[in-house]
């Protein structure tokens, strides 16, 4: 499903404009690594466009083909390629890659950062403390992980499929090698909202370098799916009153779901 004409329009007359990622990866062969400017709390949404500040990963010609042939991918395979992918130096240190969770054909698509220690130990994204938090969350929208039928079940996944050791910033080189999966992910499920949750996640797959604060409040495209964008649960742990400001993310998000209609 993409956003047609009629749909934009009706965003429109909502108030909303549609901000679009960058196009495909440009298939040159030096590493370029994406910017990473430190996050700003609760920094209040501002109407401006957005300036996409990041650069698209830079991919060699073997990375391309490599995500060319993720891009090619049905649910099985691409499980396969996960568990058994030695792409990047996190495979040394993974017990588990972490694929994801949820309704294969689920409306909605949670998409967070990397899989920490909890989840790194069980193969399943957002178990521990923050996970706990993010199904709250969901459940008060009427979502849940399992169990459901498309629209009321969500599919979770992370920009990294393998921890980071001692939960370190995902490194450029490590999101690039990942993205196709994530891509691929989204393409399956076809989701007609995603929910992108945290710094790492929401600018890589955005393809910006700017703070959520400012990046929250506007609908993004990726792929021809909106994009709403929120702080993410760990963040949340830690700074409660910024709850309230993710509160207005979900409500914002299921506004958009809702307009979508039915998925083709
Ligand atoms: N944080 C994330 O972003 N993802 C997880 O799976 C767990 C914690």
């Amino acid at each position: 499903m993409s956003w047609d004409e009629r749909q934009r329009a009706m965003l429109q007359a909502m108030g909303l404009r549609v901000w679009s990622r960058v196009a495909e990866p440009v298939p040159v062969v030096a590493a370029a690594p994406l910017a990473k400017p430190a996050e700003k709390p609760a920094e209040k949404a501002a109407a401006a466009p957005a300036e996409r500040t990041a650069a698209p990963p830079v991919v060699s010609a073997d990375a391309s083909e490599r995500a060319q042939a993720i891009a090619r991918m049905d649910w099985p395979e691409l499980r396969e390629s996960v568990a058994a992918c030695r792409a990047c130096g996190l495979c040394e240190s993974r017990k588990n890659t972490v694929f994801g969770v949820g309704h294969e054909q689920a409306d909605w698509m949670v998409i967070g950062e990397a899989p920490g220690e909890q989840e790194d130990l069980r193969g399943e994204p957002f178990v521990g403390d923050a996970g706990k938090l993010l199904d709250n969350m969901l459940r008060a929208i009427g979502l849940a992980r399992t169990q459901g039928t498309p629209a009321s079940q969500v599919f979770i996944a992370n920009t990294l499929k393998c921890r980071p050791p001692r939960n370190r910033n995902p490194e450029p080189a490590e999101l690039a090698q990942c993205e196709p999966y994530l891509l691929r992910q989204i393409e399956l499920v076809k989701p007609k909202i995603i929910l992108a949750m945290g710094r790492f996640a929401v600018q890589s797959l955005l393809r910006s370098s700017e703070a959520i604060g400012r990046l929250r409040g506007r609908v993004h495209e990726v792929q021809g799916v909106p994009v709403i964008v929120t702080y993410h649960p760990a963040y949340l742990l830690r700074n409660m009153p910024d709850k309230a400001l993710a509160w207005d993310d979900l409500c914002l998000a299921q506004e958009i779901h809702d307009a979508a209609g039915t998925k083709s």
